[in-house]
C-alpha cells in the first residue's frame, strides 16, 4: 500500500525518476515509471511537480502541435529530441543541436532557444514492429 510522503520527498522521487530514466519523457511515461516503485506519489502530484520544474527552469519542454509535452532535464538552450514512431522512445541528438547552434551563428543570429523534435524509427526495428520496450 502506498504511503503519503511530504512534498520535498515527493519532489525528490520525481527528480530521481527523471535522472534514472535518463532520456526525454512525457508526463505519462514519468508517471508510469514512478508508479512501478509504489513511492506514494499520486499522478496529480507528479504532474503538479513537473509544472513547478518547468516554471523554475529545471526541465524544458518541446510542445508538439497536438499539445503533447516532451520534457527533458538539461542546462542546454539548444536541444534536439528524436522520437521513434513505433515504440515512442525518445533520445537526445546533441550533434544536431550543436549543428543548429552553429548554423544560426553562421547566419549572424544569436540563438536563444533551439528545440527540435524529429520523428524517426529505431534502427533495430524488425518485422514491422520496434523491438524496444515502451517505458
Ligand atoms: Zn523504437
Amino acid at each position: 500500500m502506498a504511503v503519503k510522503v511530504n512534498l520535498s520527498k515527493r519532489k525528490k522521487v520525481v527528480l530521481d525518476a527523471i535522472e534514472a530514466m535518463g532520456e526525454p519523457f512525457t508526463a505519462l511515461q514519468l508517471w508510469r515509471y514512478i508508479s512501478k516503485s509504489d513511492a506514494g506519489v499520486s499522478r496529480a502530484t507528479v504532474y503538479r511537480i513537473l509544472q513547478g520544474l518547468r516554471e523554475d527552469g529545471t526541465i524544458k519542454d518541446i510542445v508538439l502541435s497536438h499539445g503533447l509535452h516532451i520534457s527533458i532535464r538539461t542546462e542546454e538552450e539548444a536541444y534536439c529530441i528524436m522520437e521513434c514512431v513505433d515504440c515512442g522512445r525518445f533520445q537526445m541528438c546533441p550533434d544536431l543541436a550543436a549543428t543548429m547552434t552553429a548554423s544560426s551563428q553562421n547566419l549572424s543570429m544569436i540563438p536563444g532557444q533551439i528545440a527540435i523534435h524529429i520523428r524517426a524509427r529505431c534502427r533495430d526495428r524488425q518485422q514491422g514492429v520496434c523491438q524496444r520496450a515502451i517505458l
